[in-house]
């Protein structure tokens, strides 16, 4: 289907009008260049425009911009193997020899057709020396050549060569225009191929025309014309979003059993854990999006009965619940790549996410702990009143997001407002303020001259380098609103003017020691002194929990190993 349905004119090009419009008025304009680049990304329609340039040009036809498909040079270039076309591919002809091979075919005439066209995919790979000679040419083309460079990579592509061409920057096709696409071809050859299969090809396609069509012929080899959504699924190895229905409600009942179940279904169906992974992060991704309602189910490409079974799902699970699921999972796809028994890992890692006791916010707990409010016995009390409070509580339905964090912890004083900010962080996560919680996580307040009017307080994000771009950093950057909303909040804490600013800085040295040492835990440093603890590690792919110092030359009791004795 792709090779039959490869578009021959620049009408029939999909999400390149803007190329095919200039093109063409270039040709009936007369003004043609004699040099093309076209860049982009891999599968957009490069090397078929450049095609289709090829046949515009040498048609004899009399419609100038609709090769006819009937003349000498149609069929020759049609046949496969024209006299005109010359296409040549730098990535296996990097050499000065190889395009002086070409360079020659240069000067001899068009045998059928008006031009000679030479076509050079994947320009940037060729050597310094092909691309001088090829200059040579470039400065003085001949009347009867054209040539037409694609690439991927044009920043690779030497500033000689880019001033001399006429440059068109191919687009990454939407999920809509891949999909119409489809549809045609569909409709053409009497395929009978549901909205949501097509919508499984447009995705997977990730912008790319040729990826879509080489999927829609992997799937249609099988199915026929009878195209299901779920017949495509199980053949491009994509897990339907039942499966992750499933995972999320076994997960949130603690039922290992269910966990288990979901990944043996997987691996039956054939399903790769990447896929599986991928697929995992996208349902997340819409659980947050439904909970959060900024986006409709057209928004997301679903329908509206999925989008409210993902409603229903989100609100029955916490917002700390679904964070630390995402964490867990973006964790889980980091590693899983160095794993030698993937499907453990992942199981586990489910488990994991089914073990998670969700009535439980550690960081709330530990921020109580670090809050000066804390100091007194009184406010301890409440603390901890509090802390139960949000334990026994969280099981119910909190509104998903409210617009204001809770004022539990009452008012600061300038000296305490940077020790009291993980409470006050903990606080807009419990109160259900995703985002701007999640842009807050890992910062701390720096504070300036207490006695400064305003207040100068500066939101720090602290990293390895100075520019430590953090997703959290650019939340800040891209939503002004955030930085206003915190200045609103704090100014209520503090009951005084501020200056807000957003920074980021490198760690000092003495930070440096001691997070090295806070990310050690106790066992961790046990790992490093005891050579052979490593070993057992590293052998058994083992995850120490527990270790103890024990005498030399004094064995435990029970059975012993007498190391003298050879038995
Ligand atoms: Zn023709």
């Amino acid at each position: 289907m792709a090779r039959k349905w490869r578009p021959k004119s620049f009408s029939d090009m999909v999400g390149q009008e803007h190329i095919a419009k200039t093109l063409q008025n270039a040709i009936e304009g007369d003004r043609l260049h004699r040099a093309f680049l076209f860049t982009g990304t891999r599968g957009v329609g490069k090397t078929t425009s450049a095609r289709i340039l090829a046949r515009t040009l040498n048609c004899k036809g009399g419609d100038p911009l609709h090769p006819c498909g009937e003349c000498d040079s149609c069929k020759d270039i049609d046949g496969g193997n024209p006299m005109d076309v010359l296409e040549i591919d730098a990535a296996s002809n990097t050499g000065v020899d190889n395009i002086r091979d070409v360079l020659e075919r240069v000067q001899y005439p068009p045998v059928i057709g008006k031009y000679k066209v030479f076509i050079i995919d994947e320009v940037h790979m060729l050597s310094t020396g092909a691309f001088n000679a090829l200059l040579k040419t470039l400065e003085e083309p001949p009347e009867h050549v054209i040539f037409i460079f694609a690439t991927t990579e044009v920043n690779k592509v030497p500033q000689t060569i880019l001033s001399r061409v006429q440059r068109f920057d191919f687009k990454r096709l939407t999920m809509d225009q891949i999909r119409g696409r489809l549809r045609f071809i569909c409709e053409q050859e009497g395929i009978n191929a549901t909205d949501e299969a097509l919508d499984i090809f447009a995705e997977k396609a990730d912008g790319s025309m040729r990826d879509g069509l080489t999927y829609f012929d992997q799937a249609y080899a099988f199915t026929g014309n009878d195209m299901t959504a779920d017949a495509v699924r199980s053949i491009l190895g994509i897990p339907p979003v039942e499966l992750f229905f499933a995972l999320v409600n076994a997960i949130e009942n603690h039922d290992l059993k269910g966990v288990f179940k979901m990944v043996d279904d997987a691996c039956t169906r054939g399903i790769e854990f990447t896929p599986l992974l991928d697929g995992f992060g996208k349902f997340i991704r819409n659980l947050l999006y439904t909970r959060i309602n900024a986006f409709s189910a057209d928004d997301l490409s679903i329908t509206e009965e999925l989008y409210s079974k993902f409603k229903n799902t989100a609100l029955s699970l916490s917002n700390g619940d679904i964070l630390r699921i995402s964490k867990m999972l973006i964790d889980l796809q980091a590693q899983l790549r160095y794993s030698t028994n993937p499907r453990l890992m992942v199981e586990t890692t489910f488990a994991r996410m089914a073990w998670l006791d969700r009535l439980t916010d550690l960081r709330k707990a530990l921020a109580a702990i670090n809050d000066p409010k804390s100091a007194s016995d009184e406010a301890l009390k409440k603390k901890v009143a509090e802390v139960e409070q949000v334990l026994d509580s969280s099981a119910e339905d909190e509104s998903p997001f409210a617009n204001i964090p809770g004022d539990s912890a009452g008012t600061y004083s300038r000296y305490e407002i940077a020790s009291a900010w993980p409470t006050l962080c903990a606080g807009f996560a419990n109160d259900g303020d995703l985002m701007f919680s999640a842009a807050l996580a890992g910062s701390t307040l720096e504070t300036g001259d207490t006695h400064e009017n305003p207040f100068p307080i500066a939101l720090t994000y602290v990293g390895e380098t100075e520019n430590n771009a953090s997703w959290n950093y650019q939340q800040f950057m891209e939503h002004p609103e955030f930085l206003e909303r915190l200045q609103t909040i704090l100014e209520d804490k503090l009951q005084t003017k501020i200056s807000l600013k957003v920074k980021t800085r490198a760690f000092t040295e003495a930070e440096k020691q001691i997070e090295a040492v806070r990310r050690m835990t106790p066992y961790e440093q046990d790992l490093q002194k005891e050579p052979a603890l490593a070993k057992l590690q590293q052998i058994f792919a083992a995850e120490l929990v527990y270790s103890v110092q024990m005498k030399k030359n004094v064995a435990p009791v029970g059975d012993i190993i007498d190391p003298n004795n050879d038995n």
